[in-house]
């Protein structure tokens, strides 16, 4: 035994760790956090980390008996694919007459600025019933509510999801800021949790500056600083127990 183990491992006898820096190691990377890695993906059909994979299969498993058949409409998303849905928008609301504060404003009521989107990943997912006849757009709060196609589902996810780790963050809560009510979206909490706490020590400021963005001139500090606070963390309790 050299001499540096040596006292490494007389250290950590009695409690006293010298090499802090290797407890608080990130587990998940800067890339992976912002959407520009390669998460390991359970398979083309379930775009969701291995993990939360496994336990989708058990809950749309349980969620079959009841006759409700859970079908993902989106799930992994890249930073370059939710790079071309803002893109998208806000050249079709810049058409309408918007400006861009009002513009900016419309697109983060349901959608978020790449690299800052949950579902980069892999861990969260927008889910409907693909018992019930598709028609048009199929994401919509109606449908889950009252007489809507996916109300049935709604209402067994509200009983169950939980018991299988997937916790709504856009709750219905009045009290919450930022994005809009889904009660189609999920987030895996036993690895999305872990994950927001780590992306909150990122430097978003520098890190969400982002060439070939439309309107990326009006995000400000003060925006930024707010749509950590208001969309980032507006989201249920229960996903930011850390
Ligand atoms: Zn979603």
């Amino acid at each position: 035994m050299n001499r540096k183990s040596f006292l490494t491992t007389s250290l950590s006898l009695i409690g006293i760790s010298i090499w802090p820096e290797a407890q608080q190691k990130k587990k998940y990377s800067t890339s992976i956090l912002l959407g520009k890695g390669k998460p390991e993906l359970y398979n083309s059909d379930i775009p969701l980390l291995k993990p939360v994979g496994v336990a989708y299969l058990e809950m749309q498993k349980a969620a079959n008996k009841e006759g409700i058949i859970l079908e993902i409409v989106s799930a992994y998303r890249s930073f370059d694919r939710q790079k071309s849905i803002w893109n998208r928008k806000y050249i079709r609301n810049k058409k309408k007459g918007l400006s861009p504060e009002e513009n900016i404003n419309k697109i983060i009521e349901y959608s978020t600025l790449p690299g800052t989107s949950r579902h980069h990943w892999g861990t969260d997912v927008d889910l409907i019933d693909g018992s019930k006849v598709r028609e048009g757009d199929v994401l919509l709060t109606d449908k889950f509510l009252g007489q809507g196609p996916y109300a049935k589902m709604k209402k067994w996810m509200d009983k169950n999801a939980a018991n299988f780790g997937f916790i709504r963050p856009y709750t219905a809560d009045e009290n919450r800021k930022g994005f809009y009510y889904e009660p189609w979206h999920y987030s895996y909490a036993p690895i999305a949790t872990p994950m927001l706490k780590e992306y909150l020590a990122l430097n978003l400021k520098t890190l969400l500056s982002t060439p070939d963005l439309e309107g990326s001139e009006y995000l400000s500090s003060n925006f930024l600083t707010k749509y950590r606070k208001e969309n980032i963390l507006g989201i249920a309790k229960e996903l930011k127990r850390f």
